[in-house]
């Protein structure tokens, strides 16, 4: 196929795919339903705040090679930032206990025989038995794999996994631990590096794409929902965008980069996740020096409800993953809750909440559990000239955006082998 690529949905598997797909030379042309590209991970204008806020806090490890090629690409390389060495620093809100991982920079994982390295009141032996993840069955929970281990269960492995996975440890799926795991922990310290934007988002991995693109003469609409495909038995011939219709010729392809119910909704039959699970985000405005969430300002905390607090130039903002459980509970209930741990956290004043603002994303991603990965269908459809991405499809990988990037790239290269 030597035609236009129709590349449908801005969020990052769209781009991805586009940003590979005009490197090959393709003409490219990039629909997308919104005002904005970037999808679930995009920085706009809070006017109650009074400045610019994440959707939601994103955290990158300096192992997510899809993306980091995917940002040299377009030219930003140098938009994430992140501390040189493996280093998470952590709070027991329960039991006031403060301590910081430190992971051994290369494949050696000298830090857990580290009495200095590793969590206090733990043992080399409580990680080692993490190696049992590699056996687990299709059907094996993270909590049936890892509960009972104590310390080491609750205060690394469990926020390790609800972080990775968003999913509660109970119902996860054991094997994509794993697979996090073989990305990360197995390849070393280095490739465990916390990375976040160095301004926000949009900055770092939306706005440089679209400025990429525009450059090499690819169309983008904004504004654009795709409501139907045209097509025969096997080939798309037609993309309705309600009131006009974009005609897909013979040379022509298409890369479906929705969210999984979307996708459902426009091509019958197709298998996807129906569950999902929350996140809900805190931001309070509010300038704090960085380093009291340290040298990354980024601050790990367990026994409450914040899970992970990042001090940012005029925000501060907390993660709260696999939050179906709060999800419900007020704005105006969740805010205070969470000010006091952070106001503990970071050692400011409780009772002066600054201006604060809950984002909530109830279909942050697919439930990672056994059941929901077999609904992962492949980039391959019934038509020859369509191919899905998104972080929900089978990229191996939870719903991040290393899998959201990994699956625009593996859809451009079905196309490039078409
Ligand atoms: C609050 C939050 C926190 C997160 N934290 C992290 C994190 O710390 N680290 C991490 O790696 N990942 C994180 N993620 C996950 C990450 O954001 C997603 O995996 C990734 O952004 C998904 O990209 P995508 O392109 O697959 O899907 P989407 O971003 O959903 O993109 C799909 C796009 O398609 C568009 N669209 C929908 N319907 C149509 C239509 N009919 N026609 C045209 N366009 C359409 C949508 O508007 C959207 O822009 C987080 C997600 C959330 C919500």
């Amino acid at each position: 196929m030597t035609g236009t690529v129709h590349v449908v949905g801005a969020g990052l598997a769209g781009l991805a795919a586009a940003v590979d797909l005009v490197r090959t030379g393709r003409r490219v042309a990039l629909y997308e339903a919104g005002p904005q590209a970037g999808g679930r991970c995009r920085s706009y204008h809070d006017p109650e705040l009074g400045c610019r806020i994440d959707n939601g806090n994103h955290l990158l490890l300096s192992g997510n090679r899809a993306t980091l090629a995917y940002l040299d690409a377009i030219g930003a390389a140098d938009r994430l930032t992140g501390p040189d060495q493996p280093r998470f620093p952590f709070l027991d809100l329960a039991l006031g206990e403060r301590w910081t991982l430190a992971l051994s920079p290369g494949r050696w994982p000298g830090w857990i025989f580290d009495a200095a390295s590793r969590l206090p009141g733990t043992g080399a032996w409580d990680y080692l038995r993490a190696l049992g993840l590699a056996w687990a069955g299709a059907d094996a929970t993270v909590a049936e794999c890892l509960a009972g281990h104590g310390e080491v269960y609750r205060r690394l492995w469990q926020p390790f996994a609800v972080a990775a996975l968003n999913t509660e440890t109970e119902t996860a799926s054991a094997r994509l631990l794993w697979a996090v795991m073989r990305e990360t922990f197995e390849r070393g310290g280095l490739a465990c590096r916390p990375l976040v934007p160095r301004v926000d988002l949009s900055e770092s991995l939306i706005e440089p794409a679209l400025i990429f693109l525009a450059r090499n003469r690819c169309l983008v609409k904004m504004s654009a929902r795709l409501r139907r495909i045209d097509a025969t038995r096997d080939w798309v011939t037609g993309l309705d965008m309600g009131g006009s219709t974009q005609a897909i010729g013979e040379d022509d392809a298409v890369v479906l980069a929705v969210p999984a119910p979307v996708a459902a909704s426009l091509v019958e039959g197709l298998i996807v996740p129906t569950q999902f699970r929350a996140i809900v985000n805190a931001h309070y405005r509010m300038a704090v020096p960085r380093e009291r969430a340290g040298e990354a300002g980024i601050l790990g905390l367990v026994g409450g409800v914040a899970e992970w607090i990042f001090v940012k130039r005029e925000v501060v903002s907390v993660t709260v993953s696999a939050a179906d459980r709060v999800v419900d509970r007020p704005a105006e209930e969740l805010a205070p809750a969470i000010w006091r741990e952070v106001a503990r956290a970071l050692d400011l004043d409780a009772k002066a909440m600054p201006p604060a603002r809950i984002v909530k994303e109830r279909r942050a991603t697919f439930a990672a559990t056994p059941e929901q990965l077999a609904r992962r269908p492949g980039p391959a459809t019934r038509w020859r000239n369509l191919v899905l991405a998104g972080d929900w499809t089978a990229t191996g990988l939870p719903g991040t955006i290393e899998g959201a990037v990994r699956s625009g790239q593996t859809a451009a290269r079905a196309l490039a082998a078409a």
